[in-house]
């Protein structure tokens, strides 16, 4: 089984209700493979008003039915199932997501299943555990307050981490009671397709978990939704920013964003340059730089400047030697999402050529597919687009200081503010610094990492709220207080 990869032509239904089925909206889209441009599908589904209003209904009943009389307990062994079920299912699952997203099953055995496995087991443990509060009755009134499921929730996702995203947002939501639809990026929409059902098969009624597909405008129909109680957005700032507005021009439904990043790692020059380099490239390069993450800026202390930067180049040069079919189970590396991720990224690049100087890479590497050669630019000017914005691509910026305070200014002049790292040997300038730095996360000695235990999320425009451990309970849970009068 686990080296099966499932056939993409079983997964061009919406999955509503615990079943699959044809969209009512009669359009359609095509699906290729990014590393040669061959076509996966031809016609892929594009939920429309009545799909998107037959998911919400569904997922009222269940929320209302029988999701609402399944004890904490009776929840986590759903969970403990759906993460025995991933053990032999998920690999063929993330075979096919491949398929169109090019991201390398290499990456699949380890980081991706490790990754949803702990999210599952993770969130197993606290369907109990999400407690309320209570006050005593000194003036009279005894008060407590109880943390409630919002209701019918949606997330809509990006296209470069579907199934991780999927579980980031699904198993929260449930472990707090809630129902929710997904709708995978229209770029890779498979493998949240094929997960769909194993959660019927863990024990999960019908409606609880379900998955819409399309582009935008089928994200449009659930932001504007008038029975949707919360969007939880992992995405671009634009997107995110449109979102918010629907949501406060239909039903004030409850919105995260989870958004870009432009994050800077910050190498001091007593860093244990062996492990900066290894941060900082794999910060870069892991999934062809196509990561909220990535560590696409980096600023080098002046006095190891030259030994950095030399050798940060030869690992970046040597990168290209990884590249490879991300069907292969021996890649490492493979293409960017599409040829119009690709070129987004190209032109940023040729636009960098004239705002800074291009050091390795710079170009499309091979013909056929999608893939961007690992590029790295010097000496941006202060107002470049390459040093500025968001790439979404292999593509990273260095840039030298000679003091703290300098490159504080530098990392924090910016409108993004995910994630940050700082490599040094000493321990109080890092904790200093890290409470300086204007994100979400900051790496000590490490950079572009998430832990499930911890909060993830942006400042600034990287983000509104807070993902990952305890924090996404109460994105998907209001608290409700309950207020007796001991006196009646
Ligand atoms: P995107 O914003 O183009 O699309 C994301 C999702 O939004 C897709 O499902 C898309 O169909 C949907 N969408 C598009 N227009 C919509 C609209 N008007 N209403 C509702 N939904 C709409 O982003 P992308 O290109 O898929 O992903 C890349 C971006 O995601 C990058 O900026 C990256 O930094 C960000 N990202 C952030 C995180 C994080 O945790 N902060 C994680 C992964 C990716």
């Amino acid at each position: 089984m686990t080296d099966e990869t499932l056939d993409p032509r079983s997964y061009t239904k919406l999955f509503l209700n615990g079943q699959y089925v044809e969209a009512t909206n009669k359009e359609t889209y095509g699906l290729k493979n990014p590393k040669d441009n061959t076509i996966v599908i031809e016609n892929f589904p594009i939920a429309g008003p009545e799909d998107v209003d037959a998911a919400v209904r569904f997922a009222e009943e269940a929320f209302r039915g029988p999701w609402s009389r399944f004890t904490a307990v009776q929840r986590t062994e759903c969970f403990l199932k759906l993460a025995s079920l991933l053990e032999e299912d998920l690999m063929p699952i993330m075979r096919m997501d491949s398929l169109t997203s090019g991201i390398p099953v290499s990456l699949g055995p380890v980081r991706e299943k490790t990754y949803i496995r702990n999210c599952v087991l993770y969130y197993a443990g606290w369907t109990d555990k999400h407690k309320g509060d209570y006050f005593p009755e000194d003036d009279g009134f005894v008060k407590f307050v109880r943390h409630e499921p919002l209701g019918v929730c949606a997330a809509i996702n990006p296209f470069n981490s579907p199934l991780a995203c999927f579980f980031l947002k699904a198993a929260p939501a449930l472990a707090t009671g809630n129902v929710i639809i997904i709708k995978p990026s229209e770029k890779t929409p498979l493998g949240s397709l094929a997960i769909a059902t194993l959660f019927e098969k863990a024990g999960f009624p019908p409606g609880v978990v379900q998955v819409v597909t399309g582009p935008g405008s089928t994200g449009a129909l659930l932001a504007e939704h008038m029975k949707i109680r919360k969007i939880s957005f992992t995405g671009s700032i634009a997107t995110g920013k449109k979102i918010q507005q629907a949501a406060a021009q239909s039903n004030l439904k409850r919105v995260t964003l989870e958004l870009g990043g432009k994050s800077p790692a910050i190498i001091f020059d007593d860093a244990n340059l062996e492990n900066a380099l290894t941060w900082t490239v794999n910060g870069i390069i892991t999934r062809s730089g196509q990561l909220c993450v990535a560590a696409s800026r980096v600023y080098v202390h002046k006095s190891i400047a030259t030994q950095f930067i030399e050798a940060y180049k030869k690992r970046m040069r040597a990168a290209v030697n990884d590249f490879g079919d991300p069907q292969d189970p021996n890649v490492k590396l493979g293409p960017v999402v599409d040829a119009a991720q690709l070129e987004i990224v190209k032109q940023k690049v040729n636009r960098g050529k004239s705002e800074a100087e291009l050091v390795v890479g710079g170009s499309q590497h091979g013909e056929t597919g999608c893939y961007m050669e690992p590029t790295v630019f010097c000496n941006p000017k202060d107002d470049a687009d390459i040093y500025r914005n968001e790439v979404f691509g292999p593509v990273s910026v260095i840039k030298t200081f000679e003091t703290e305070e300098e490159v504080l200014e530098l990392a924090n002049d910016t409108e993004y503010g995910l994630v940050a790292g700082i490599f040094t040997k000493d321990v109080t300038r890092a904790i200093r610094m890290s409470s300086e730095l204007d994100v979400g996360v900051v790496g000590i000695n490490c950079v572009s990492l998430q832990s499930m235990q911890t909060p993830f999320g942006g400042k600034k425009q990287s983000g509104v709220g807070r993902e990952f451990g305890e924090y996404a309970l109460r994105i998907f849970t209001e608290p409700k207080t309950v207020l007796i009068n001991m006196a009646a």
